[in-house]
């Protein structure tokens, strides 16, 4: 008695298979046609089982990371500005700093490219198999204020604590009180011996003590961000807004 498609298709589910069900008809019609071995038969089933299982994690820690954006490395011209050269930009992919939890500092005015230079690292580590979290300042600090209190917010931390990468954008965007900078202090201390974090800011590390108040949680602070780590500092005339703007006058 020979099995039917739709049997071996539930079986397959059974064993949580699911996708290499779904793909086992076209699977057994190459077989036939192209005169598989039993050998390469399964080594095609369990290759693909195994890819889509690679893409599927790619698109659950995607979304995870809840990014801005979908703006990748790409699409990120090293020619509009001075401060990234191609050097630096090969080995910030190659993710080295973030098995030895550097930190990496994103500095410039507005339009620059910090969010999409942060982001784009963000997918690319993704891709190369870390798990990612990306959250403005903003966001950050209603997230810690409610994480004992809203479902979601425990969520977001946890996901953020687990991270491989924590990608916090516009720093010191706002004044904190001394709740919020305590708060703060204890999640950089939580991650550094975890997690590498890109910070991005339109600030210098010298200014972040007005806005986080307190100059001994300041100082905690900075130790542990600037410990290890790597500074991009884009410069006002690097401004890709301010290039790419439409203008009303005639050049
Ligand atoms: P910032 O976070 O520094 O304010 P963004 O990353 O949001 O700036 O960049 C502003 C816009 O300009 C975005 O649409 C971004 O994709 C684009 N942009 C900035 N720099 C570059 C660049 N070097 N190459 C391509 N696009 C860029
Ligand atoms: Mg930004």
């Amino acid at each position: 008695m020979t099995i039917s498609l739709e049997e071996l298709q539930q079986q397959l589910r059974t064993l949580r298979l699911a996708e290499t069900a779904t793909y086992l008809p076209s699977l057994i019609q190459q077989a036939e046609t192209q005169d598989w071995t039993y050998r390469t038969f399964l080594n095609q089933l369990t290759a693909y089982e195994l890819k889509r299982r690679d893409e599927k994690q790619i698109e659950k820690r995607l979304k995870w990371a809840s990014f801005p954006f979908h703006k990748t490395l790409d699409t990120f011209n090293l020619e509009e500005q001075q401060s990234l050269g191609k050097k630096q930009m090969n080995q910030l992919k190659e993710f080295t700093w973030l098995d030895q939890l550097y930190n990496l500092i994103i500095l410039g005015p507005p339009g620059v490219g910090k969010t999409h230079l942060a982001t784009g690292l963000g997918i690319e580590a993704i891709h190369q198999g870390y798990k990612v979290s990306f959250v403005s300042m903003g966001q950050l600090i209603h997230i810690l204020k409610t994480e004992e209190i809203t479902r979601k917010s425990q969520t977001k931390m946890k996901r953020i604590r687990e991270s491989n990468l924590v990608i916090i954008d516009d720093l010191m965007f706002m004044a904190m009180d001394a709740r919020e900078a305590n708060l703060f202090f204890h999640l950089i201390n939580d991650l550094y011996d975890k997690a590498s974090v890109i910070l991005t800011s339109n600030k210098g590390p010298n200014e972040w003590g007005e806005l986080l108040g307190d100059p001994g949680i300041t100082t905690a602070i900075l130790d542990r961000i600037l410990h290890r780590a790597e500074v991009v500092h884009f410069k006002e005339d690097d401004s890709y807004r301010m290039k790419h703007r439409s203008s009303i006058f005639m050049e």
